[in-house]
């Protein structure tokens, strides 16, 4: 179809078919799996995924490409649901889901603390997204990536780094390059906090300033007491904890309350 990409809904169309099928193949489609395509835009993904799957779900937010897709593809191989995926009730497809998507770069990170409260229902997601942020995913402490959306997503998710995708795979070209990512819940937790709301408390107040001690961050959260008892020196920064590391703090801070 002839569809003028709509800068707004970062519309960037993957066009390299060599690169596709190596999504695809990372995927791993199976005929029964019960998939959700986050963004199918003009189908690049869509199609191929369509091959291998009894079925597909696609959440899309374009009117013009809904309406496109209603006349194209059979309905009994899709479920189109026109809807914004941040407003989306990912509870309504089913127990056991597989997501994937070459997400709109202007949102997502909203997406991905999305998803991740509904972790309990996703086998794995495959995301496209701008090579910084899966860097940032993926980051390990004591690193200039590592922050707030590394902790709160390893807290989660096991998340492997696949490939990089140049712009010339899109068009229109985006300005960065992409990366194609791998999350996969954790079926128990390594690190379980036993309030995950002051989990997140602390990692957002920890990261305010990032430049700033622990001592400051957590000012009025965490005493010397409190840095004594979990052993860890307040003049270092948010960016020198590992996640066991918060989660300690806010277990401590839970028991304090108690
Ligand atoms: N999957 C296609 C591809 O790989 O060529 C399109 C990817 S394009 C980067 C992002 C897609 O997400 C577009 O189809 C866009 O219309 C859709 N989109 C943007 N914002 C959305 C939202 N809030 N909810 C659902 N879909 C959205």
């Amino acid at each position: 179809m002839k569809h003028i990409a709509k800068k707004k809904f970062g519309q960037n169309f993957l066009i390299d078919q060599s690169i596709i099928q190596s999504l695809i193949n990372a995927i791993h489609p199976q005929a029964e799996d019960l998939m959700v395509e986050i963004g199918p835009g003009l189908g690049a993904m869509t199609q191929p995924l369509l091959k291998q799957l009894n079925h597909l779900h696609v959440v899309e937010i374009d009117r013009d490409i809904i309406q496109w897709m209603q006349g194209f593809y059979p309905a009994k191989k899709m479920t189109i649901h026109n809807s914004d995926v941040l407003k989306f009730d990912f509870g309504t497809l089913g127990e056991r889901i597989r997501v994937v998507g070459n997400l709109p770069y202007n949102i997502s990170s909203p997406i991905l603390f999305k998803l991740l409260e509904n972790t309990a229902q996703i086998i794995d997601m495959h995301f496209m997204l701008q090579k910084e942020v899966v860097e940032r995913m993926v980051a390990a402490p004591s690193n200039a990536e590592y922050g707030r959306l590394s902790v709160m997503l390893q807290y989660r998710l096991q998340m492997e780094y696949l490939v990089t995708v140049p712009p010339e795979a899109f068009d229109p070209a985006p300005k960065v390059e992409s990366a194609f990512v791998r999350c996969v819940p954790y079926a128990s937790l390594p690190f379980p906090a036993t309030d995950e709301a002051l989990f997140a408390k602390v990692v957002t107040a920890a990261f305010g300033q990032r430049r700033k001690t622990l001592r400051n961050t957590l000012k009025g959260l965490l005493d010397d007491a409190g840095f004594s008892a979990l052993n860890i020196d307040s003049q270092l920064r948010a960016e020198n904890l590992s996640v066991a590391e918060f989660v300690a703090i806010s277990n401590y801070l839970a028991s304090q309350n108690q």
